[in-house]
């Protein structure tokens, strides 16, 4: 019996070998198990993925294996070798990325925790008192975990004499609290749209719902349903931080039956929650984006909520976007697909108009409740009457919520206390050491401190330039913004951005005082501006909704609509109506119009004609080739080799738009191209040689990123 395995061994391209199977290996091996195999001199893991039947070179047997059974079922076994080609990347790295780290092929620190139990195997005739204690134990309860007993001597006895038997049970380290709650009752306008999705034919359905429409209990019913007929469901998130709600109301409905997995569990739990799901104990995971991956068979539904979100695309190797995962095991299972959002992205919703998606749209909130009423300040006016961080609006309604005792959202994109430290004498910008990028004044713990790389640094005295005493610190982010309205209104203010929430849990305890009505107003990065839903919000602040605008990217105009849309959508769910205020420098730009009216319809018609005159995406496909380089010249030499290479290989079908390079980031150097086109084929096997056989220096490393997020 002859094997192919999968092995780790850095110097090396091919990293699959053909090994034999021992006779007494052979029952055990199957697909998908690791396994211990003699390399050169060493040994080392790897992971069967193929059974072979002939080999070129006298085979070496596998020394041992270390799974019971496998750890990929066939399904995922084919899903990496498909990823590998897809996206171009190491077979290793496919299904290293399918794993719990505590998997990893190297790995097997983290141990199973195991409680101990005992049973009842057979009576005996006058106990001791002692024997008796531990005995009536067994009158309620079939199994007695060895906690309960206190007694060890005795227990032993009962063990050895063979009327307790000792058995191990597999311990989880998450531990589950929750209210039992049940299914609404859905509205007619959801049931509809219910029906749509159960009763399309086509493979992907694009749900779009105004914010506050109820597609979660949609969801819920959807997962109800699928899980009636004896099938799973997969329900994605973005982020962690947005998806308390969805998963208090899934664990409410569903209870144990559900598996969470997210980025924030330890690498311990995260393999406990991936056991639960693999030994077929729960028919719904709900988690970020690799829960994609997750080893559930059987699959009915897999339900991709904020579709429009960028953390679906994953920007390490292998570059994968979870719709084309997704898209494979549907295809697999015989499962549908339920992109949701409010503001879908342009492409899933041009998709949806011409018929490849089911489309289905919930255009009113539940229960009539009205969206948002949304002003738009312009902030140079406020500037000439001197309001620099809040406008006159802005401050009439705050006073006006907090007499009402409603609650208020305030949402700055930047977090910190300033943006950058400034000497006042020769101008010089207080930079990090590692990147070509002005470090941020932190005033809690008094540091300046690079959002790129994570450098710290106590703030200096004097200027390291000049050595002036008067640095001065410019721009706003959420410290200052914190302190100024505690000034300002006295109000209780709670502060969510990437520093308060860096201890575990601290998200959830944050939204939940929040909503507990502990705080008057929740001010947050663009963290808060999706998903939550707080019942006594009846204001939403944008500080400034511009800032979007201002990143060179095709998709600036989208990203503002629908941060905007989104935050908005936020205020006034239960029965007042909400207010929004966006204040901006640009209050003529499209996308901040539009979104003052939700009307993402025109939103779209208007972005669509300008993405098809530049001829950018739906209307194209994007790949960008990268040079990582430690050495700028060394990078941009590479870089237009590769660029000559291709220029020569492709003809006029494909654009070629660079090469262009980004600031320095923790001293390395991003050179790229961006090659735009319709099909993939030729392109494909091209840039699969360049990664393969181009030679390129050692303190450089080629990059390659189909549908890339950042241009
Ligand atoms: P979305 O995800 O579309 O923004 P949600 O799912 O958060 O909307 O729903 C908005 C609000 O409406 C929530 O408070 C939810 O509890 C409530 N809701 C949803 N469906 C129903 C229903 N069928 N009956 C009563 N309330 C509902
Ligand atoms: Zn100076
Ligand atoms: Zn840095």
């Amino acid at each position: 019996m002859l094997v192919r395995v999968l092995v780790e061994v850095k110097a090396l391209k091919e990293k699959t070998f053909i090994y034999s199977v021992p006779k007494n290996l052979q029952d055990r091996l199957e697909i998908g198990v690791r396994v211990q195999v003699p390399f050169g001199k060493r040994n080392i893991y790897g992971l069967v993925i193929d059974y072979a039947y002939d080999s070129e070179y006298e085979t070496r047997d596998i020394l041992d294996i270390l799974d019971d059974s496998p750890i990929f079922s066939k399904e995922l076994i084919e899903l990496g070798k498909k990823m590998s080609e897809m996206y171009l990347c190491s077979l290793i790295s496919s299904y290293e990325s399918m794993l719990p780290s505590a998997l990893k092929f190297n790995n097997n620190n983290i141990k199973i925790k195991y409680e101990t139990f005992y049973k009842l195997e057979k009576s005996i005739e006058n106990p001791t008192k002692g024997e008796k204690n531990i005995l009536d134990l067994f009158v309620s309860s079939k199994e007695i975990s060895s906690k309960l007993i206190k007694n060890r001597a005795i227990l032993k006895r009962l063990v050895d004499n063979g009327v307790l038997k000792k058995e191990l049970h597999e311990n989880y380290r998450l531990d589950y609290n929750f209210i039992k709650q049940d299914m609404k009752v859905l509205t007619k306008a959801q049931n509809t749209a219910y029906n749509e999705i159960l009763n399309t034919d086509k493979l992907i359905t694009l749900l779009r719902g105004v914010t506050g429409s109820g597609k979660t209990e949609i969801y819920v019913h959807l997962v109800n349903e699928v899980i009636q007929k004896n099938k799973t469901a997969i329900v994605l998130v973005p982020e962690i931080s947005l998806t308390t709600q969805l998963i208090d109301r899934f664990r409410g409905i569903f209870g144990n039956n559900i598996a969470v997995l997210h980025s924030s569990l330890s690498d311990g739990e995260r393999y406990d929650e991936w056991r639960r799901i693999k030994s077929g104990k729960v028919s719904v995971v709900i988690g970020t984006r690799s829960a994609i991956f997750s080893p559930i068979n059987n699959i009915g539904i897999i339900i991709i909520d904020e579709e429009h979100e960028d953390t679906y695309k994953q920007e390490n190797n292998p570059k994968y976007r979870t719709l084309d995962i997704a898209i494979e095991r549907a295809k697999y299972s015989n499962a549908k697909i339920v992109l949701g959002s409010a503001t879908p992205s342009l492409e899933s919703y041009a998709k949806a108009k011409v018929g490849r998606y089911n489309l289905v749209e919930l255009l009113e909130r539940v229960n009539s409740i009205s969206l948002p009423k949304v002003y738009i300040i312009d902030m140079k006016d406020e500037m000439k009457k001197g309001n620099s961080i809040l406008s006159s609006l802005a401050i009439n309604l705050i006073n006006d919520r907090l007499n009402r005792k409603e609650q208020i959202m305030i949402l700055i994109n930047r977090r910190g206390y300033s943006n950058y430290i400034m000497c006042n004498e020769c101008g010089n910008v207080l930079k990090c050491q590692n990147c070509d990028i002005s470090l941020t004044y932190h005033k809690s713990n008094d540091t300046l401190r690079c959002h790129y790389c994570g450098y710290a640094t106590v703030k200096p005295n004097v200027c390291p330039k000049c050595g002036s005493k008067y640095l001065i610190s410019k721009g706003i982010g959420t410290e200052k913004i914190e302190e100024y309205l505690y000034d300002k209104f006295k109000a209780r203010i709670v502060r969510m951005d990437k520093d308060s929430t860096t201890n575990k849990g601290m998200h959830e305890k944050i939204i939940n005082d929040f909503n507990n009505y502990k705080y008057d107003i929740l001010l947050g990065t663009q963290m808060i501006s999706k998903g939550l839903d707080f019942k006594k919000v009846s204001l939403v602040i944008v500080l400034n909704g511009d800032s979007n605008l201002n990143i060179p990217d095709y998709r600036s105009a989208e990203k503002t609509f629908n941060l905007l849309t989104q935050v908005s959508g936020r205020a006034g769910r239960n029965d007042s109506v909400g207010v929004s205020i966006i204040q901006t420098y640009n209050p003529s730009h499209y996308s901040i119009i539009y979104s003052k009216n939700h009307d993402y319809i025109s939103f779209y018609n208007k972005e669509i004609q300008i993405r098809k005159k530049l001829n950018y995406p739906p209307f194209c496909k994007l790949v960008a080739v990268r040079i990582i380089s430690s050495d700028y010249d060394t990078g941009n030499n590479e870089i237009n080799k590769i660029c000559k290479y291709l220029k020569n290989k492709l003809d006029i079908k494909y654009t070629i738009l660079g090469p262009s390079v980004s600031l320095k980031v923790n001293n390395t150097y991003k050179f790229q191209i961006i090659i735009k086109y319709k099909d993939n084929d030729e392109l494909h096997s091209i840039l699969n040689d360049i990664q393969l056989n181009a030679k390129i220096s050692s303190n450089s490393k080629i990059d390659i990123d189909f549908n890339p997020i950042k241009l």
